[in-house]
């Protein structure tokens, strides 16, 4: 199908709006042409060692001409992210990367703590948080509910991971049932009913090397889906800066770029 004008002018328009993408598996957003890659100088070893993807990995993104990847810098704290390199070239894209550490739900108590207790070493190499993930039905919450508590003690912020398969719960598994089951039959016709509703919510793409998608074409097909004009899309970008697992300084430098890029690419 061809591409028209106006459907070229908006996805480039996409590309270079601010994005801040809150949720995406490391493992989910490997590029195929890393994966070929990796095939291609990895395979014959028949073993995969991690020292090894990382590099080939890093050689990747190293060659990609346009944009930084800066996944973090062990000599800065979280608290002292080079923020301040999001000012002034803007042609010039930066991608900053943080990590959170997942819990799955079929772990045992003592290797959620043990997740936890890591996330707090590694608070210096970029890991800012936590995320609950896993079948929502699999374990019980008593399970992982002490590390939850060990987390929040240790002033480490927590996300969790919901609704991402269709199932039918019964009266005896939760008690309440009819919240659960609407969360768990999330449905993307639902974006616009919580859109309209004002609710915080932030598009992310889960996993661009499994859908073979990218942020900024997640940001196309929410305006070209539910018809949101630029303005309406750019304050949804926006939004996202305030959920961020982040300090006040953080967010101060990431409104700041939002507001510049809203005087560049609304005004026109
Ligand atoms: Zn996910």
């Amino acid at each position: 199908m061809e591409t028209s004008e106006a459907e070229k002018e908006m996805r480039e328009w996409c590309v270079a709006l601010p994005k801040v993408e809150l949720h995406a598996h490391l493992n989910g957003s490997v590029r195929n042409s890393t994966l070929l890659e990796l095939a291609k100088e990895l395979g014959d070893k028949g073993v995969i060692v991690f020292e090894d993807v990382k590099d080939v990995i890093m050689k990747r993104l190293k060659s990609v001409e346009d944009v930084d990847v800066v996944l973090f810098d062990s000599n800065l704290r979280n608290d002292e992210t080079p923020m301040s390199d999001l000012s002034g070239d803007t042609k010039r894209k930066k991608i900053y990367v943080r990590l959170l550490l997942s819990i799955d739900r079929r772990e045992t108590t003592s290797a959620a703590l043990d997740t936890v207790n890591l996330a707090m070493e590694m608070k210096d190499q970029g890991v800012i948080g936590i995320d609950l993930s896993g079948n929502p039905v699999v374990g019980e919450w008593e399970t992982y509910l002490p590390a939850l508590e060990h987390a929040k003690e240790l002033g480490i912020p927590t996300t969790i991971h919901c609704g991402e398969m269709k199932l039918e719960l019964s009266e005896q598994q939760v008690p309440n049932r009819k919240e659960i089951q609407a969360m768990l039959d999330f449905c993307p016709q639902r974006l616009a009913d919580l859109y309209n509703a004002k609710h915080p919510l932030s598009i992310c793409t889960d996993d661009s090397g499994l859908f073979s998608t990218s942020l900024s074409n997640e940001y196309y097909l929410v305006a070209s889906t539910f018809g949101l004009s630029k303005t309406e899309l750019f304050r949804l970008a926006q939004g996202a800066v305030e959920f961020v697992f982040a300090d006040d300084k953080v967010k101060k430098s990431l409104r700041a770029v939002f507001e510049r890029a809203a005087a560049e690419t609304l005004a026109s």
